[in-house]
């Protein structure tokens, strides 16, 4: 790539979240091996993001490769109304033995948002099938669910900019953002509200939808889950469904193979998408149980209203589907907790410096909150000059790297972010 490239890359090309008149520079990449980035000018990063929660097991695996290799030569997409495949079969086959028992009818999407409108829309088709009129939902603030708009109508209020959208997104209720840290002693206050919500609006609320223990986008919180087990109970009191949104948690990340299994409980509908397909495509999957399905499908409807073109695309699915496998082999689990220890031992020290609020560890996921917002473009320079790929946002700088990265390349991207700390420059006026 040459400078012509970028300067038509930031002439014509929208990136997530930025702006077209005033864009914060783009680094070109050009290759992408184990938990490298290769830059265009041939210099190399360690990726500190795993690609936004999605490439667990590093780029350019050969197994994943292969997966691809083997199913293009046979076909790389065709519809998937009244037709099916060997690999949507192989992929939902595994999704359902991998996932807890009550969820097993699987309806597969192009993405994580699109798994949460699927799974919004399975729940109001559910109670319309049992002549309920439920069309709320209830949620947690701080909360982070997609970019479209019945997503993000049941994300957090202030960071999702309710307020542009007043009049046309539909209003949803928020109970608080649970306090109760993972760690901390569980505190029964902290379900209160959420208690007095759930019952002032029973028979109204089709569903509950939250992301478990971790609220990523919206904050990269990790709270108790002690808070999950109450949600679901109530939900079970109230007779409401919950939706477990675990598109960033699934696959291993914060130390279970579900964050739902931090508390021992299942959900009536789960969203997965991100690490999928180990990175490599985009492919989301939205779980349900038997008795949902058969509801939905026994409406006036006759069927669940939904059916994207790309549906089960066999490409992806096939990826997914050795992305899978190379979790069910295990090493998944040692991984995690080796990188969750080394989090621990460097990032928590930490907490003692001037600019930092707060060090938070789950699993593979590290966190430090900054007093400061970050000077996005002037700490990702000063990151990719140190030879690390960390990409910050507000107050939020984080590490979620592949599995499979090692010591010295944990220990490069925990240095790195020491670094920053010590330099005024690479952050705004608070
Ligand atoms: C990323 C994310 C989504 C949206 O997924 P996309 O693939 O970006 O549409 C939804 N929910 C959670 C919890 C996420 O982290």
């Amino acid at each position: 790539m040459n400078s012509d490239d970028l300067a038509f890359d930031r002439d014509h090309i929208w990136h997530p979240y930025t702006s077209m008149s005033d864009p914060l520079p783009c680094y070109p990449i050009v290759g992408a091996q184990g938990v490298y980035l290769r830059l265009a000018d041939g210099r190399r990063l360690i990726d500190g993001m795993s690609s936004w929660w999605a490439a667990i097991h590093g780029y350019n695996h050969p197994r994943l490769n292969q997966a691809l290799q083997t199913q293009m030569a046979q076909m790389s997409h065709v519809m998937f109304g009244g037709i099916t495949h060997p690999s949507a079969v192989a992929l939902c086959r595994r999704l359902v033995a991998m996932t807890p028992a009550p969820l097993e009818c699987v309806f597969l999407a192009d993405s994580g948002s699109v798994a949460v409108e699927v799974a919004m829309k399975m729940a109001l088709q559910y109670w319309q099938a049992r002549g309920e009129r439920r069309q709320r939902f209830l949620t947690l603030r701080r909360g982070y669910h997609g970019d479209t708009f019945s997503a993000m109508s049941v994300c957090d209020p202030d960071n999702s900019m309710h307020s542009l959208w007043q009049g046309y997104l539909p209003t949803h209720l928020f109970a608080p953002a649970p306090q109760c840290r993972f760690d901390d002693e569980w505190d029964e206050a902290d379900i209160a509200e959420f208690a007095a919500l759930i019952a002032q609006h029973e028979g109204t609320i089709a569903a509950v939808i939250l992301e478990p223990i971790v609220q990523g986008a919206g904050g990269m919180r990790f709270y108790h889950p002690r808070y999950l087990q109450r949600v679901r109970e109530l939900c079970d009191r109230h007779r409401v469904l919950l939706i477990a949104d675990e598109i960033a948690t699934g696959f291993g990340r914060t130390g279970k193979l579900f964050a739902c299994d931090h508390a021992g409980i299942t959900p009536d509908i789960l969203c997965l998408g991100k690490a999928l397909t180990g990175g490599t495509m985009t492919l989301s999957a939205t779980l349900t149980t038997r008795e949902v399905a058969t509801t939905i499908s026994n409406g006036a409807a006759g069927c669940f209203m939904h059916g994207p073109t790309f549906m089960g695309n066999p490409l992806a699915c096939a990826v997914a589907d050795a992305s899978l496998a190379l979790l069910q082999e295990g090493h998944w689990a040692q991984q995690v907790v080796a990188i969750a220890q080394q989090l621990r031992e460097t990032l928590l020290p930490l907490a003692a410096h001037p600019q930092v609020k707060e060090v938070r560890v789950l699993g593979a996921i590290g966190v430090i909150e900054s007093h400061q917002p970050v000077n996005m473009a002037a700490i990702q320079r000063f990151f990719v000059d140190r030879g690390v790929w960390i990409r910050p946002f507000g107050r939020l700088i984080y590490l979620m790297p592949p599995y499979v990265i090692d010591a010295a390349g944990l220990a490069q991207l925990s240095e790195a972010i020491g670094a920053a700390l010590d330099r005024t420059e690479l952050f705004l006026p608070a």
